[in-house]
């Protein structure tokens, strides 16, 4: 069988996340990051064969001078040679993309058409996305939609209560992120339930900076936290999730806040940075909170709380529950948050296995629970970059 290495690339607005792997195993060849761009500190970090490097860029450098340097990179040490495909992770396709698709100029320009929607990130991808077809003009360009995986969502899950014309037009509803982790994780936990992922009813909570859960029925999400914009939902590390929308009153009459100082507040300042007053590092406030620290119990308490509320709510589009799915970085690694979320979510039956759940950490993936029947909790950690791979893969030997 011939070598299916996908180069993949997800531009953050002031990052490049990069891997080469194997689509077929998940074998990485190469991993890294350029971060910082557009500041002095722009750097590029990366780690093959077994060997980390970090290298700082020139000041102020952009995405595209990032990706000028990583495909001097991968010439240098001839890694272009079994690439098959590039796959992109872009954040935001709108109604148009239900699934991964080869980039055409139609698609790009529909990426375009969507920045609106996504108006610090889709530029990034749209960037990414022309320098990789410039640098290996004869593979195929795979865009890979975060949001593709909810357009599954009926409509009384996706529509808010506003004036209808606010959807038609201006394409205002719940959109959906995290879709590529959500679906990955979902289809493994299938593997381990010994169950045909078509036939199950899912949670799945993804838990790292940005956190969000999806209900997964047969196969297909039928609702999720994230809304229009990834702010809406459960708490996180920096955003406040689900808000009374009349803060945004409160704040602008009463204390004079204008709507970019309400966007920082909700989107920087806020979640378990807020609550906390320390940080929004999971790990910082789990050591505050068992040094006695107060403010850092409070953050985990509201966390936890808000998690559990919003999984126990997707029993009414799931009808049942086969499985809970834990990932993310606290997801994948916090012993503390996932005892904690299951304790409140007894009447499911759960039985938290509490030498499973211990173990749980640092990529080990199983299940947390010994109940005999009743839905399990399982631990998954999340390969956005391999479910980008086989999808670009499986879309290019189409394509080939
Ligand atoms: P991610 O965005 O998926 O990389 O996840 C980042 C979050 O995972 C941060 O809040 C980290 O503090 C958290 N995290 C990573 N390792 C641990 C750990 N061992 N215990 C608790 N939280 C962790």
């Amino acid at each position: 069988m011939l070598d299916q290495h996908v180069l993949v690339l997800n531009c953050g607005s002031s990052s490049l996340k990069f891997a080469i792997l194997d689509a077929q195993s998940g074998d990485e060849l190469i991993t890294g990051l350029a971060e910082c761009l557009i500041s002095e500190d722009a750097r590029l970090k990366y780690s093959y064969q077994g060997q980390k490097q970090t290298e700082s860029l020139i000041a102020n450098a952009s995405h595209q001078q990032a990706i000028t340097r990583l495909v001097d990179i991968i010439k240098a040490n001839k890694l272009e040679r079994s690439l098959i495909a590039v796959g992109h992770r872009v954040v935001h396709g709108g109604e148009h993309f239900t699934q991964s698709v080869v980039i055409t100029e139609h698609v790009k320009q529909v990426i375009a058409d969507t920045i609106s929607l996504a108006p610090l990130h889709n530029p990034a991808n749209l960037v990414g996305i022309e320098a990789a077809e410039k640098a290996f003009d004869t593979l195929p360009q795979v865009a890979v939609f975060d949001t593709a995986f909810h357009q599954t969502m009926p409509k009384h899950a996706y529509l808010y209560a506003l004036p209808y014309e606010l959807y038609q037009q201006h394409g205002v509803r719940r959109y959906g992120f995290h879709g590529t982790s959500h679906h990955y994780v979902a289809k493994q936990a299938a593997t381990v339930l010994q169950q045909p992922f078509e036939t199950l009813a899912l949670i799945s909570a993804h838990l790292g900076n940005g956190c969000s859960v999806t209900a997964i029925k047969n196969g297909v999400s039928v609702d999720t936290s994230m809304g229009l914009t990834p702010l809406e939902g459960v708490v996180m590390g920096t955003r406040s999730g689900d808000i009374d929308p009349g803060l945004f009153n409160f704040l602008t009459q009463q204390l004079g806040y204008s709507a970019v100082k309400i966007d920082t507040l909700l989107n920087k300042q806020s979640g378990l940075l807020g609550l906390s007053k320390l940080s929004n590092d999971c790990r910082t406030i789990e050591d505050a909170h068992l040094a006695g620290n107060a403010q850092a119990s409070l953050a985990l308490e509201v966390f936890c709380y808000r998690l559990a509320k919003q999984i126990a709510a997707y029993v009414v589009p799931l009808g049942t529950l086969d499985g809970l799915i834990f990932t993310g970085g606290i997801g994948e690694n916090s012993q503390l948050i996932r005892q904690k979320v299951i304790d409140s979510l007894n009447f499911f039956g759960f039985k938290l296995n509490e030498q499973a759940n211990s173990q749980a950490r640092f990529g080990q993936s199983g299940v947390i629970t010994s109940n005999q029947t009743g839905p399990q909790a399982l631990v998954i950690p999340t390969n956005e970059e391999w479910m980008i791979a086989r999808d670009a893969a499986a879309l290019a030997l189409e394509v080939i």
